[in-house]
């Protein structure tokens, strides 16, 4: 199992406990997140993040440019059980 370094899951992110009720206080606590989309979790409208601090790499790829102190919810991603993975994603099961 390994990262392709495709950036997908940097750009179309939603995050754990993210709703739009606790929109303000992520994005005020992160403020490199911007709201792009919204997806459904179950019946529940939910936002969808892209990070600002993806950044191009040589090859087509993407890095992130804090990854060293990227937050607590970048450094548990990706389970490779979740099967909300992209499509794309070289990590999922
Ligand atoms: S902080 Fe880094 S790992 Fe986390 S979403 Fe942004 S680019 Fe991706
Ligand atoms: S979507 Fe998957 S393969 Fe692409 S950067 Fe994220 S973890 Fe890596």
């Amino acid at each position: 199992m390994y990262c392709n370094m495709c950036g997908l899951c940097c750009r179309r992110l939603v995050v754990p406990r993210v709703g739009f009720r606790q929109m303000r206080e992520f994005i005020g606590r992160y403020p490199f997140m911007k709201l792009v989309d919204t997806t459904l979790a179950g019946h529940t409208e939910i936002p969808v993040f892209a990070c600002t601090l993806l950044v191009p790499a040589d090859g087509g790829l993407f890095i992130c440019s804090s990854h060293v102190t990227r937050p607590d919810f970048c450094r548990a991603y990706p389970d490779p059980r979740d099967t909300n993975l992209p499509q794309g994603c070289s990590m999922r099961a």
